[in-house]
């Protein structure tokens, strides 16, 4: 079903079907729906679920995949019906995000999501026994955890499994993030300014990474070549250094508990001195990208950070639409990171807008009594301390 007018169900269904691509799935046939609001009972109504079961029984596809987050009865009513796996939004990108995670917090917290996603949509979850053997899985989520068997005590073992497995994660997430935070410390009395490459998926972000840093970073034609921030060390013409971490890839209507798991992925480009927000100019409609990643900017609270707006693929864009873009944001910077056109350009610029850090920073410690406010020196000496209020 589809909420908006046809365009933007058209926009919405290509990402879908790129975004399954990436997961490695060959799309065989779409399908939509006009609706005022999804069927309660299978999500597309009756006759349109009939029509998807005979479109499956004539290609013999294995998965339907929909366009949006269908509640576990949905999922499973409407599984009943196509007699294939169906898989939602949100698992397709939890797929796409645990191939893609590479550092350890990276794969913990999509682990977490998976499973946050998956407990309340165990087979059997508060239905007759006689159904509980059968069921052909939640999508991708579910890999290789096991949870389907006969029997409610073991969908209660599996439950509390998750639950421990769960809490463990949390745990380690925790841990995680202060070894982080601290690694974060130094860089900071290190005094390298920080850019983040942030951009809508498929922007070709790690493209330009590539051209700007000759760093190796992977490129593939798929849309999150990239999960973890990868840091590299970068030095404008001048010589001043500075560190380029590419981020994961945004996308439209990322689910909000994605959003919340990658929090702290995400915190890297609120924290950084410098934005460098690429914009896939050949798209049909780049400024609903902008907004869309603008949107993201705002939930974790990165509007403060300066932006420069980097329009790639200039080479296949169209003019127009091009021009329409420089009126809008005057001061963005156009390339192409296949041709190269357009890249010392950048430099340039990215060295202009590239802060000044102070020769001494202020570094917070977390300390017993109350945080400990450390002016720290380029080498690391502490110059002063300061104590403030009350204890952690
Ligand atoms: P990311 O997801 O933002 O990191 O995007 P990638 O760097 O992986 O690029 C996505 C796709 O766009 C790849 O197929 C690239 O070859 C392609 N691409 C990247 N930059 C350009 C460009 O300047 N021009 C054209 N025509 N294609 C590009």
């Amino acid at each position: 079903w589809t909420r908006g007018n046809q365009t933007d169900a058209d926009n919405s269904l290509t990402e879908l079907a790129a975004l399954a691509e990436t997961a490695g799935a060959l799309v065989l046939e779409g399908l939509t729906q006009r609706r005022s609001k999804p069927d309660p009972a299978t999500y597309v109504g009756k006759g349109k679920a009939a029509e998807l079961r005979d479109i499956v029984e004539a290609t013999g596809a294995d998965t339907v995949i929909c366009d949006g987050e269908l509640t576990p009865g949905q999922l499973r009513q409407l599984e009943d019906v196509v007699k294939v796996k169906v898989v939602d939004r949100t698992a397709l990108i939890l797929d796409i995000f645990a191939q893609h995670a590479s550092s350890s917090e990276g794969k913990a917290q999509v682990e977490l999501a998976q499973l946050n996603y998956l407990l309340p949509r165990l087979r059997g979850w508060g239905d007759s026994l006689s159904r509980q053997a059968g069921g052909s899985g939640g999508g991708g989520a579910g890999g290789g955890v096991g949870l389907r068997g006969p029997g409610e005590t073991k969908i209660e073992t599996d439950r509390r499994r998750i639950n421990d497995k769960m809490a463990k994660l949390r745990r380690q997430l925790a841990h995680m993030r202060t070894a982080r935070d601290v690694k974060k410390d130094v860089r900071r009395t290190r005094e390298v300014p920080s850019v983040a490459i942030a951009g809508y998926t498929n922007a070709g972000k790690s493209s330009l990474l590539n051209r700007l840093t000759g760093a190796g970073v992977l490129v593939e034609n798929a849309l999150f070549a990239t999960l973890d921030p990868t840091v590299r060390q970068a030095r404008t013409p001048d010589g001043r250094g500075f560190t380029l971490s590419d981020t994961v890839g945004f996308v439209r209507h990322l689910p909000h508990q994605l959003v919340e798991a990658f929090r702290s992925t995400l915190e890297e480009v609120a924290d950084s001195d410098l934005i460098l927000h690429v914009v896939d100019g050949s798209h049909p409609d780049p400024e609903s990208q902008i907004s869309a990643v603008r949107e993201v900017f705002a939930e974790i609270e990165a509007v403060d950070v300066p932006e420069l707006i980097v329009v790639n693929k200039v080479d296949a864009a169209d003019p127009d639409a091009l021009k329409t873009l420089r009126t809008r944001y005057p001061d963005l910077v156009e390339v192409s990171a296949r041709t190269g056109e357009g890249v010392p350009e950048l430099v340039t610029a990215l060295a202009e807008a590239l802060p000044e850090l102070a020769k001494e920073v202020h570094a917070l410690v977390p300390y017993s009594r109350g945080d400990l406010v450390a002016k720290v020196h380029e080498e690391g000496r502490i110059l002063s301390e300061e104590h403030t209020g009350e204890g952690t």
